[in-house]
């Protein structure tokens, strides 16, 4: 594996303090994606070796949620310097299982440490409230206090940053947490894990349980325990998930599917909007929730946006995210890359014209061609479906009110983006646009300081900001009488 640290490097699972495989020896493969080659395995656990890891969370609470802020606060900081210390050797494992560019996995690794830097300091203002009485004879009182044991599935395209995002604030809060990581990315979370042990965090406080999806979800959300699930991932899963909550009303934050607008009306800087629509749609090979999915450029600057895009969509390299200058990796696997393929046939087959890619690429395996269509229809799939991939459709509109029709006919509702400069007709559209979030003459909008999230179908809750640790307290409302 050539990391500088090779105890980074785990194949077990990480159990109340401990390395385990699962009960029966089994394991699962793990693969890289630009080569093929099968870089290790990790345990193939289930049910029983999840309800061990619940039972091992559970025993880890008081103790966990007793520490004074503080004292919780002091052994993230320390995750999250560790985190950067290893950051050469984190970026290395994520690229090799998950295929993203060297220099973005870098990136991940400091976004991803951000968030335990973050809740290290929100960790100390978890802040209640006093409220003027009711009653002469009464006073109230209003504490947070951790929900408990809580449990976290994350997904392969962003292998640390989702892990930490969860874990951060769960931690900090006082919460114990039994993480599933994704199969295609599982030695990102359990190089987190092993960073974790080293930063003092105590045994049983972050679990990290590999293997079957729907053995260690059905546990995770079967299990009463178990008080509080976030997940990240598709919405089909996460509908599933949350009915599988019901049973016990456990409380979901679920960051689910986008469908991103990225909407470049005719008064915008056409160099920016560019620059914004490269970075939100190719960057992860287009696999991001709030990549860019759908391009709606207003009719007048529709011919020059497309040859500017043209221009820079040809300077962008696919390649092993290893090798030097690569900006474009593979796709996670072969079921991603045929959906890519399904899109762009569904929009040429309505009338779409490929300007740009448009095929697997000649290095084989699921590798893309960085792609763009021009002059596709509204009822095309590639309109109302998620790709996941480097392809970008244009479509053409009018005015305002056929732009924001356009952009919210949707069920989704996860990130938006536009290229404007006119400032009344910045805050009507983004104001109409029904996203939680919305990058305003910008293609990045992630960052640990601001609340991550989205609505309708893309989810419930927030992450990162000051309001990402409230998902993980509860409200206790103290009434004191007889004063
Ligand atoms: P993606 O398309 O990003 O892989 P998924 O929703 O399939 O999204 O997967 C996200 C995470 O959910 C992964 O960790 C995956 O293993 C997990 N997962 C998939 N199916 C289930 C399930 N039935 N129960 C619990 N977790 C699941």
């Amino acid at each position: 594996m050539q990391l500088n640290d090779a105890r980074l490097f785990r194949q077990q699972a990480y159990i109340e303090g401990r390395w385990l495989d699962a009960d029966g020896g089994q394991t699962l493969a793990v693969n890289n994606p630009a080569s093929r080659e099968i870089l290790g395995s990790v345990p193939k656990m289930g049910a029983a070796e999840t309800r061990r890891a619940i039972e091992a969370a559970e025993r880890a609470l008081p103790a966990w949620r007793a520490l004074t802020a503080k004292e919780r606060a002091g052994k993230l900081r320390r995750w999250f310097e560790l985190l950067l210390e290893h950051q050469d050797d984190l970026a290395r494992l994520m690229t090799l299982e998950q295929g993203k560019p060297l220099a973005e996995a870098r990136g991940e690794i400091a976004y991803a440490a951000s968030f335990l830097e973050w809740f290290a300091e929100e960790a100390k203002r978890v802040y209640g409230d006093t409220i003027p009485g009711h009653q002469a004879d009464k006073r109230i009182l209003v504490i947070k206090q951790p929900i408990g044991v809580c449990a976290a599935i994350t997904p392969w395209n962003f292998p640390a940053a989702m892990i930490t995002r969860k874990a951060g604030p769960a931690l900090a809060a006082g919460c114990t947490l039994v993480l599933k990581p994704a199969s295609q990315t599982p030695f990102s979370a359990l190089a987190l894990a092993e960073l974790a042990e080293r930063a003092g965090i105590p045994a049983g406080v972050l679990n990290v349980v590999t293997g079957s999806a729907a053995e260690i979800g059905g546990e995770l959300t079967g299990n009463p325990t178990v008080r509080k699930l976030s997940f990240t991932g598709s919405t089909e899963i996460g509908r599933q998930l949350m009915g599988q909550c019901a049973q016990d009303i456990k409380k979901v934050s679920l960051e689910l599917g986008g469908n991103a607008p990225f909407v470049v009306f005719d008064d915008a800087d056409l160099d920016a909007a560019v620059e914004g629509a490269l970075a939100s749609k190719y960057r992860n090979a287009g696999q991001t929730c709030v990549c860019a999915n759908r391009l709606y450029v207003q009719d007048g600057v529709y011919e020059a946006f497309a040859a500017k895009l043209q221009a820079a969509v040809a300077r962008l390299k696919v390649g092993n995210g290893l090798e030097e200058g690569v900006t474009i990796g593979p796709l996670i696997d072969d079921k991603a890359l045929a959906k890519v393929e399904e899109h762009i046939a569904d929009a040429v087959a309505r009338g779409a014209r490929v300007i740009a890619g448009g095929r697997p690429h000649a290095l084989g395996g699921s590798f893309f061609e960085p792609t763009i269509l021009a002059e596709v229809p509204a009822d095309a799939r590639v309109a109302r479906e998620e790709t996941f991939g480097p392809l970008a459709p244009l479509f053409r509109f009018k005015d305002d009110a056929e732009a924001i029709a356009l952009a919210n006919a949707t069920e989704f509702g996860l990130a938006a983006y536009f290229y404007a400069r006119d400032l009344s007709r910045v805050f009507r559209v983004a104001e109409a646009l029904e996203y939680g979030i919305v990058g305003i003459n910008t293609g990045l909008i992630s960052t640990e300081v601001a609340p991550f999230g989205g609505i309708k179908a893309s989810g419930l809750g927030r992450e990162g900001s000051k309001y990402g640790i409230e998902d993980y307290l509860e409200i206790k409302y103290l009434c004191l009488g007889g004063i």
